[in-house]
């Protein structure tokens, strides 16, 4: 599909790397051989995901007039460390506001993302109730702005819309080709499903483009039903946008919500055991949110035989681990 009429500041230079985890594979009996998509080393402070969707997101800003970007997510939000990163990068004014989605959980003294949005010198943040209406949040936060003069640019949490997931559109096709270099065909590809546009994006990649690997969401933050129609429905809107003219069949998108227990951002055992075990086999790190629940699930599906003996898997490391950091006592 061709991505190249949209605006895009051009963050993302080259293939993120494509590697075989070989001692992952064996300490997992080497049922299948895992690969893994690196990026967590896309460029932009501490790398990561948000990274490619912003890439799209601030160049639709820029080419707005926008002057300054407002954002929200969690606490310890890895998509607003990267946008304000990327905020500083461009000359713009980065403005937060962060959902206390766990009751308690927001400490201005925290280490880890945390500590990033005041190194890299947000404007202000703005913390509010879990639960809130966060583009209304936003938007109050931005008629502030506009009645300092300002030309304020509102991208929504995760930058997960039409615009950002082409991010992942374009992933999904660097994909395709560095499946074709490597004479590797992936049986089967796990990637982390938060606020939906990376997991949205990939489908639309793939399906638009008419290869029919199948793909499996982990949910960080819901149910899976629940994660499945969100991601479906924003499939179908960036194929929309694209133009790609097909309609994206219900059952493509798959998503598995039994590993983000108790609840969103809050440890579990199967986390804490894979993120040891990617660090200890690959000193490979991953994050407590979404990567280390993500894996801890694409684990238990190996261990229960859900891929067939031999498969090639690919899991996407979306990065975050500067929320390790915040997570200390957990690993101790
Ligand atoms: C945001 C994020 C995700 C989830 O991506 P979505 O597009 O929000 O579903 C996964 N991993 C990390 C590290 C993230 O920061």
């Amino acid at each position: 599909m061709n991505l190249a009429k949209f605006p895009r500041r051009g963050y993302v230079k080259e293939a993120t790397p494509i590697e075989y985890l070989a001692n992952f594979s064996k300490a997992l009996g080497n049922k299948v051989n895992v690969y893994m998509k690196r990026d967590d080393l896309l460029p932009g402070c501490a790398g990561g995901n948000k990274t490619r969707k912003l890439d799209f997101s601030i160049a639709d800003a820029l080419s707005k007039g926008a002057d300054t970007i407002i954002t929200c997510g969690a606490v310890q939000s890895n998509h607003c460390r990267l946008t304000l990163a990327w905020a500083v990068h461009e000359g713009l004014d980065c403005h937060l506001v962060l959902e206390e989605r766990v009751k308690g959980s927001y400490n201005p003294e925290a280490s880890g993302n945390n500590f990033l949005y005041h190194l890299l010198g947000v404007k202000s943040i703005t913390v509010v109730p879990g639960g809130s209406p966060m583009m209304e949040e936003m938007e109050k936060v931005a008629e502030k702005l506009r009645a300092e003069g300002k030309k304020p640019y509102i991208i929504p949490g995760g930058a997960s819309n039409h615009i950002g997931a082409l991010g992942y559109v374009s992933c999904a096709q660097e994909i395709m080709q560095q499946m074709f270099e490597m004479g590797l065909n992936f049986d089967h590809v796990v990637v982390p499903s938060g606020s939906a546009g990376t997991h949205a994006g990939m489908i639309a990649g793939f399906y638009g483009n008419n290869m029919d690997v199948p793909m499996i969401g982990i949910d960080v933050s819901r149910p899976g039903d629940v994660e499945a129609a969100i991601v479906h429905k924003l499939a179908q809107e960036t194929l929309d946008y694209i133009g790609a003219g097909v309609t994206l069949p219900e059952e493509k998108v798959v998503c598995f919500g039994d590993y983000y227990q108790p609840g969103y951002s809050i440890p579990n055992d199967g986390m804490v055991e894979a993120v040891k075990m990617l660090a200890r086999t690959e000193a490979i790190l991953l994050d407590p949110v979404y990567s280390g629940k993500a894996m801890a699930g694409m684990i238990d599906l190996i261990r229960k035989d859900y891929f067939p003996k031999g498969a090639n898997v690919l899991f996407l490391h979306t990065g975050g681990s500067p929320a390790l950091y915040a997570y200390l006592p957990t690993f101790r």
